[in-house]
């Protein structure tokens, strides 16, 4: 059995009292692509802070691994920065520029490396904020909504992209998202966040009419 990438263990996080996760208890495998699906304000967010070590006030027991990479809705690129300079911030400075042009080259941007980030479109900022986290070979890829603000059709490339570049590297991969389709283009597993507690899991079938329309009842859509 592949081993375990990620264990989460009666995860409870409350805002001025309101309780947003509820006791989360899940597990990924190293390698595997798991979503979360969820509504606008259900934990999602949250829950993906958690792991990111972004929120020291949840509790519970999380074991995640060292190497992790988020990816937010917002490619969060510093605008003072070279597309190359936001890829390879922070890492140590041996190795890294050849790094980080790889890392570009893997998601097309290799004409980008020494343009603006305000110069890029969505969909090539959000492939520099991919780049900027594979170069970090993270053994956990968290990605919030990253296409979220792309049109349908970048959203579709990336969608391929972001295949390649799982099947290439196999991070364990937790993608948030309230894009059911998304879901089950990506996925190998599929849990729905309800009022901050997990559904059940779903295995994922690509172009599934059956799954589709279970999640969607699942989601009160
Ligand atoms: P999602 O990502 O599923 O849309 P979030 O995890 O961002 O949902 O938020 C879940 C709930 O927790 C929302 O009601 C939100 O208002 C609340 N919440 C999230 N972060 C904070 C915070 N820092 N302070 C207060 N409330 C928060
Ligand atoms: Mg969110």
């Amino acid at each position: 059995m592949t081993p375990l990438a990620v264990s989460a263990t009666d995860l409870h996080r409350s805002f001025d009292g309101r309780e947003v996760l509820a006791g989360i208890d899940l597990t990924l495998r190293q390698g595997e692509f798991l979503a979360l699906l969820g509504r606008s304000g259900s934990g999602k967010s949250t829950l993906l802070r958690a792991m990111a070590g972004l929120d020291p006030e949840f509790t519970g027991r999380l074991l995640v691994p060292e190497r992790r990479s988020v990816v937010f809705q917002d490619h969060r690129l510093q605008p003072w920065k070279r597309v190359l300079d936001n890829v390879v911030l922070g890492l140590p400075r041996a190795g890294a520029r050849a790094a980080g042009l790889t890392a570009l080259e893997e998601v097309g941007l290799t004409d980008h490396a020494r343009a603006w980030p305000v110069t890029l479109s969505g969909g090539e900022a959000q492939r520099a904020a991919l780049a900027r986290a594979l170069v970090r070979d993270p053994q956990l890829l968290l990605l919030d909504e990253p296409f979220g603000a792309l049109d349908a059709l970048t959203r579709l490339r990336m969608h391929g992209l972001l295949r390649e570049l799982c099947a290439r590297h196999r991070p364990a991969v937790l993608l948030v998202t309230h894009d059911v389709d998304e879901a089950i283009a990506l996925a190998d597993r599929i849990i729905v966040l309800t009022d901050g507690r997990l559904g059940r899991p779903h295995q994922a079938v690509r172009g599934s009419a059956e799954l589709r329309t279970e999640l969607l009842a699942e989601l009160g859509v």
